[in-house]
């Protein structure tokens, strides 16, 4: 399963913190994470693997956004901070986008995050069976 991850940066740690905190699901379900260049290297300081693309402003979300169309990507999970300004905005709304015309789950917020996560939690990776 490839989950890509996006956080913009007021929301950095927290993207950190959440995946530290359900590093057993993402294990369960062999989980690749990919990822924008910034919100990728937090990610990898905290240990964790994760294919790196562009930063958001370099077109990173547009690189994550190609790979939703090609069907690689499974789950988006974006920590968005809406009170920032953010140069790439129509990138994200590109991605954004994009997620809905393919219907690939997407998340913009920690709480909705949450819930996907605890789901999958849930559900037996499919090689478990
Ligand atoms: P970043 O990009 O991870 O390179 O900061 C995220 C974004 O703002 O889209």
């Amino acid at each position: 399963m490839e989950i890509a991850i996006i956080a913009h940066d007021g929301r950095k740690a927290d993207m950190v913190a959440f995946l530290m905190a359900h590093l057993d699901i993402l294990k369960q379900h062999n989980v690749n994470l990919i990822a924008t260049g910034t919100t990728g290297s937090f990610v990898e300081q905290a240990g964790l693997e994760v294919k790196k693309f562009n930063s958001g402003p370099l077109g990173g979300d547009a690189q994550i956004a190609a790979r939703v169309v090609d069907g690689l990507t499974d789950l988006v999970i974006f920590f968005r901070d809406p009170l920032g300004k953010h140069p790439h905005e129509p990138d994200v709304n590109m991605l954004l986008r994009l997620c809905d015309l393919h219907n690939v789950p997407l998340t913009t917020n920690k709480a909705t995050a949450e819930i996907i996560i605890q789901s999958l939690g849930m559900i037996k990776n499919r090689s478990e069976k």
